[in-house]
């Protein structure tokens, strides 16, 4: 076969920067997911196609589950339902006994849908609908409250269902990283926290028996959970010299970051993340100095990106090659970024479906919307690939699949990798009667002749 003439042409190299003879390209290449190979589980859902390895959750899982109960007794994660809300995704983590934290009345719903007692669920956001609220009290759900107008509400509701109801407040504070989320919650340190103690403690109707805050996501410093930890067990203490209220548990959100790679970062997120275990060590570390095992509360995390993203991957199809004017190499795939919410922040892990030689080029990968913005990764040293490769890119797991959008293309299939290698479908293809189902269309607006 004769070899297709592709012009030759000259790439500035800048020295001092890593570049194409400075860094050696390393061959990133994977013929499979946990065990199933990259074609077969193309063969089942087709490409684009996004994987979750079953396996590879639970273990996540379990060892921060393990770390965590080790060090301290009274211990339960709740799922963050925003972060995957997928219903087999979540029921993997409550079969490992992960209860559901949601943001919304949606989420609310969903997670009561798929089995889980309201007792069970954590509702947490800066707005919740009055409605939301009286059917989360007659279900015994942890509501956490986010500001003044919200505890009327919920004074409102609790009065309306006629019993005590036990509620959690949310609280923001300076945890030494910036900029600080302050909008989420009473402040600490400017007083609203305590005013919002006191006014409960006026009410007739309300209890207050947790703390709650959520400090920000990705979050790099461990330091920053210590002085979480620090501020809300002192400020427990206070409450509970100072006011009638048993603060039964703390709760201290999410925030531990996964193992992508932030765009502008130069480390390699191994080196640069610190493991699930050191932020746990850090956590548990205050508790056991600051508390006496007889006023051990119970404590609560949110961990949503950390203990799902590595466990979820791409799978995209090279359908066309292109050298640009410059001189580079671009390709064409079939997943663009109305997908990848993310890659706004991420580099994702980019590997190929066969090992290919050749010597490693810059490349732009491109995705399939007719929009400019459409760069799924730019700057990726990438040998010469063909149409119809394939590309795996990762970590993926966290906020792709809940805050995708069905734009221009059919959002694709989803699949499960199970423990036993079987290739689950959880999420079919959409196609056009899932978009056009909600539409109408007014009577006059029903013919037309062209
Ligand atoms: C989003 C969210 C989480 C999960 O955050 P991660 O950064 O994904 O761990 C936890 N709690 C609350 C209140 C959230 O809004």
């Amino acid at each position: 076969m004769k070899k297709i003439y592709t012009k030759p042409f000259i790439m500035k190299q800048t020295s001092g920067y890593m570049n194409k003879f400075g860094s050696i390209y390393q061959k990133n290449y994977r013929s499979n997911i946990a065990g199933v190979s990259i074609e077969d589980i193309v063969a089942k859902a087709d490409s684009p196609v996004f994987v979750f390895d079953e396996k590879k959750i639970r273990q996540t899982y379990r060892n921060a589950q393990r770390d965590f109960s080790n060090r301290y007794p009274k211990f339960q994660f709740s799922w963050s339902y925003k972060t995957n809300y997928l219903d087999a995704i979540c029921s993997i983590f409550h079969q490992e006994g992960s209860f559901a934290e949601v943001v919304s009345e949606f989420e609310y719903e969903k997670a009561r849908r798929i089995g889980v007692p309201g007792n069970k669920i954590i509702y947490n956001g800066p707005f919740k609908p009055y409605n939301s609220l009286l059917i989360a009290f007659k279900e015994n759900a942890m509501v956490h409250i986010d500001n003044f107008d919200e505890l009327y509400e919920a004074e409102k509701a609790a009065r309306e269902i006629g019993k005590k109801v036990k509620i959690g407040i949310r609280l923001n504070m300076d945890t030494g990283t910036y900029p600080q989320w302050s909008r989420f919650g009473f402040n600490l340190e400017d007083g609203s926290a305590l005013n919002a103690v006191k006014r409960i403690s006026k009410s007739e109707s309300l209890i207050l028996n947790g703390l709650h805050a959520h400090i920000g996501t990705f979050m790099l410093e461990t330091n920053a959970y210590q002085m979480e930890v620090q501020k809300m067990i002192s400020f427990m203490r206070d409450i509970q010299n100072n006011y009638n209220f048993l603060i039964e548990y703390l709760d201290f959100g999410g925030g531990f970051p996964s193992k992508n790679k932030l765009k502008g970062t130069y480390l390699p997120p191994e080196v640069s993340v610190p493991q699930i275990s050191e932020y746990i060590e850090a956590i548990t570390d205050v508790l056991l100095s600051e508390l006496k095992p007889q006023e051990y509360p119970m404590v609560y995390l949110e961990t949503g990106r950390a203990l799902i993203d590595e466990a979820g991957y791409l799978i995209t199809t090279i359908e066309g090659v292109k050298q640009l004017p410059h001189g580079s190499k671009s390709y064409i795939i079939d997943a663009g970024v109305n997908f990848l919410y993310t890659s706004t922040w991420y580099n994702y892990k980019c590997e190929v479906d066969r090992s290919v030689n050749g010597t490693p080029e810059n490349t732009t990968v491109y995705g399939p919307l007719c929009m400019n913005i459409d760069v799924v990764l730019e700057n990726v040293s990438l040998p010469p690939l063909t149409k119809g490769m394939r590309l795996i890119l990762s970590p993926m797991g966290a906020y792709n699949v809940t805050q995708w959008m069905q734009f221009i293309r059919y959002r694709p299939a989803i699949v499960l990798i199970t423990e036993d290698k079987k290739i689950e479908i959880i999420r079919r293809a959409e196609k056009l009667e899932d978009i056009i189902t909600p539409e109408r269309v007014p009577e006059h607006l029903s013919k037309f002749n062209l």
